[in-house]
């Protein structure tokens, strides 16, 4: 993006990457259907980015969820509002964009250099920038007047982004928060008979339920109140939770471990259900049918979703009427561990913006941009991280554009 605006301002554009083509994560994307942005109102869309919305919210005022469709239309992809209020490309795919953008990029005089891996800047760079890369032919340097960083975050690193930029930039004296996982799976530990937190799922319900969705559920970090509640789905894993639900949830649990060692979720099980509604289903009289037949045949509540509560709650909760209707509405779970960031959906941490002038340009080294995952900033999923790099693309594009000029 910020090659784009840039070429289209006038400025001759090399474009470097290092992998063998660009895109690969954009690409990845694609594979989720490419969830470009969403429909929301802006003053709500602004929110998702938490502690960073003063310093998103200009850059998605000058380039938002919008501008990015209209964008895309003009590419020839046509976009539609998804049930949810996510948008997507009418085909649900990246590929015929990113075909469709690199044709563009090409024909506006944009040159491509793949497998070039920035390293650093020369150690003689005191006329503008002189940049290190490492390709196939051996280390090659390049002369720049500006330079936009947009080397994304930790994750996947397979896909070309693996944070190795943190050192050049460091050593450069640009302050950077720590990469983090976020939209990540987490390990759970579970209650042990002796009262202490064990590891992982059992072994039984590890083996029957790993990969198991749960859907139609609602999550809160406990201590949270009822407002912070979300609904939706995630999935059961061989050591924990992954999933959009868990995803939604994942910077507040990240930091909540960070502080405490653990952090506990309360999952409602049945959210379409009142507490007393529940109490008083599982207080009916069941005869001689068992608990799991009671629970199944009054509140529909069978597979994993009952495998859970025995998982997680001790003997004498199963055996209270009042207590296990109380669980089934929040029922505690501990993560113990967000999962390794080279899983995650997305970074959390990078480039502060503390280290940036206006115009998304380091403080510490004039003339050189950043944009995208790789700054201090992380969003649920829901389309808002690709329109924050998007946004900051073309944020950087013009900081650039009025460097040079
Ligand atoms: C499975 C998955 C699904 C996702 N789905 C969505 C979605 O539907 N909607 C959404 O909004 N977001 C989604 N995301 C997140 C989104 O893809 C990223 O936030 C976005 O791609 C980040 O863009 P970026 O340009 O900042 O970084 P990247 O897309 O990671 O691009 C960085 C580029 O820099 C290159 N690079 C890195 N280091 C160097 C170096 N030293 N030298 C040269 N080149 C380098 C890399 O090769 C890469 O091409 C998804 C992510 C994943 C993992």
């Amino acid at each position: 993006m910020a090659a784009e605006v840039l070429a289209a301002g006038g400025v001759s554009v090399d474009l470097f990457d290092a992998m063998p083509s660009v895109g690969r994560k954009f690409l990845l994307a694609g594979k989720g259907g490419l969830n470009l942005t969403h429909g929301e109102p802006f003053d709500r869309f602004v929110q998702r980015y938490g502690a960073r919305r003063s310093e998103i919210e200009p850059l998605l005022a000058a380039f938002g969820p919008t501008e990015l469709r209209a964008w895309a239309q003009g590419l020839g992809i046509e976009t539609f509002v998804g049930s949810s209020g996510r948008v997507f490309p009418a085909d649900l795919k990246a590929a015929p964009l990113l075909r469709a953008w690199l044709h563009r990029l090409r024909s506006s005089g944009v040159r491509l250099h793949m497998r070039h891996r920035w390293l650093g800047w020369a150690a003689s760079d005191a006329a503008g920038q002189r940049l290190r890369f490492a390709t196939p032919q051996g280390e090659s340097l390049v002369d720049a007047d500006a330079v936009v960083l947009a080397l994304g975050g930790a994750s996947w690193s397979r896909l070309g982004s693996d944070g190795a930029w943190v050192a050049p930039l460091a050593a450069r004296g640009v302050s950077i928060a720590p990469l983090q996982p976020s939209n990540c799976g987490f390990h759970v530990a579970r209650p042990a008979a002796d009262g202490t937190l064990a590891a992982g799922w059992s072994e039984h319900f590890r083996t029957r339920f790993a990969g198991a969705p749960l859907k139609n559920v609602a999550l809160a970090l406990d201590g949270d109140g009822a407002e912070h509640k979300q609904s939706g789905e995630f999935v059961v894993t061989e050591s924990g939770v992954e999933g959009s639900l868990v995803y939604a949830l994942s910077a507040a649990a990240r930091e909540r471990i960070a502080r405490d060692g653990r952090a506990t979720l309360r999952l409602d099980l049945l959210p379409a259900y009142e507490a007393e509604q529940v109490r008083a289903e599982v207080a009916r009289p069941r005869g001689s049918r068992s608990l799991g037949t009671h629970l199944k045949s009054r509140l529909g509540l069978g597979g994993v979703k009952a495998a859970l509560l025995y998982e997680l709650l001790p003997r004498h909760v199963i055996d209270d009427a009042a207590a296990l209707a109380a669980a089934i509405k929040a029922l505690p779970m501990t993560l113990s561990q967000a999962r390794p960031i080279d899983e995650a959906i997305s970074t959390a941490g990078g480039v502060r913006f503390e280290a940036l002038r206006s115009g998304l340009m380091l403080d510490a080294v004039p003339g050189v941009f950043c944009a995208g995952e790789m700054l201090d900033w992380e969003a649920p999923t829901g389309g808002y991280l690709l329109t924050a790099c998007f946004a900051s693309g073309v944020a950087a594009a013009l900081g650039a554009r009025h460097f040079l000029q």
